[in-house]
């Protein structure tokens, strides 16, 4: 059996997946991105071969993406994020129906992708000038709140009242801003639903630059925060459509374009 590997390097953690020839994910994993991009990512690429019990070579073909996607010397060939979002984004959203638009939120940057009917990328929009919309300003929020972002979601559905609302478009004013509202007694779970509420709004500004067309697909780290989806979805007036594994899906693009750079690569020798 040959196997397919997609590694995305993002600014807060790298996700790895590893597909079969009939591209099932075998195996995937994430893990954060510290300081050394490049170290993490080998050293987590080589523990997810050895818990699915394969070995290095059994990997015959490997696509980065994400921010330190040049970093990864062993690729055979690096993607752009948006390419590997679209691809996985159609794949992981298969049950859905047809994909239309992308609502991604990474560590430090969300972005918008529009597809057409056939799953090409149309246009995208991106904001990755500040820390407002992203995972960044919700790890800044919680570490203040002194919760996990793991229970930002339980957090927001225990919110009494209408949500606070949270006006800083950047994280280290947004901190301020939280301590302002603590020192006004406003509760922890009220905070975080303002939060939410205040980056779905964000984000959905950011969407409506590409179109919210058909079905509308969440992903990202975020996207396992069930509190923000909840608040998206009030915002937006519909449901969008989330995978089991929100945070892979750039690495599973990643993936899959790796099985067709194989198939590529392999008929291109054959022909020479
Ligand atoms: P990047 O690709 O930029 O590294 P990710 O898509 O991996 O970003 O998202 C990272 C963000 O996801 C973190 O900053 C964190 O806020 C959020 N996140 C990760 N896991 C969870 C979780 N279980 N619940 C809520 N939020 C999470």
């Amino acid at each position: 059996m040959l196997y397919y590997a997609g590694i995305d390097i993002g600014s807060t953690a790298i996700k790895i997946v590893i597909i079969d020839e009939d591209a099932n994910i075998v195996g995937q994993k994430v893990s954060g991105s510290g300081s050394m991009f490049y170290k993490y990512a080998k050293e987590s690429l080589a523990q997810l071969v050895q818990d699915i019990g394969i070995t290095p070579n059994d990997i015959v073909y490997i696509v980065s993406t994400g921010y330190g996607r040049k970093l990864f010397k062993e690729a055979d060939e690096t993607i752009s994020e948006i390419t590997a979002n679209a691809f996985g984004a159609v794949k992981a959203g298969e049950s859905f129906g047809t994909i239309r638009t992308i609502i991604n939120i990474g560590g430090q940057d969300s972005k918008a992708i529009g597809l057409d009917e056939h799953g090409h990328v149309v246009n995208f929009a991106m904001n990755d000038r500040c820390a407002a919309g992203t995972g960044k300003f919700l790890d800044v929020a919680a570490a203040k709140l002194e919760i996990d972002v793991e229970e930002l979601g339980e957090c927001h559905f225990n919110a009494s009242g209408t949500p606070l609302s949270i006006n800083s478009t950047c994280a280290v004013f947004a901190e301020s801003e939280i301590i302002g509202l603590l020192g006004n007694e406003h509760s922890k779970e009220d905070i975080v639903a303002g939060i939410h509420f205040s980056i779905a709004k964000r984000i959905i500004r950011l969407a409506k630059k590409v179109g919210l067309n058909g079905v509308i697909y969440f992903d990202g780290g975020p996207a396992l925060n069930a509190g923000l989806v909840a608040a998206i979805e009030d915002e937006l007036g519909c449901e969008l459509a989330i995978p089991e594994y929100p945070q892979i899906t750039t690495a599973l693009g990643a993936a899959m374009l790796a099985k067709e750079g194989y198939s590529y690569s392999v008929s291109k020798e054959l022909q020479e």
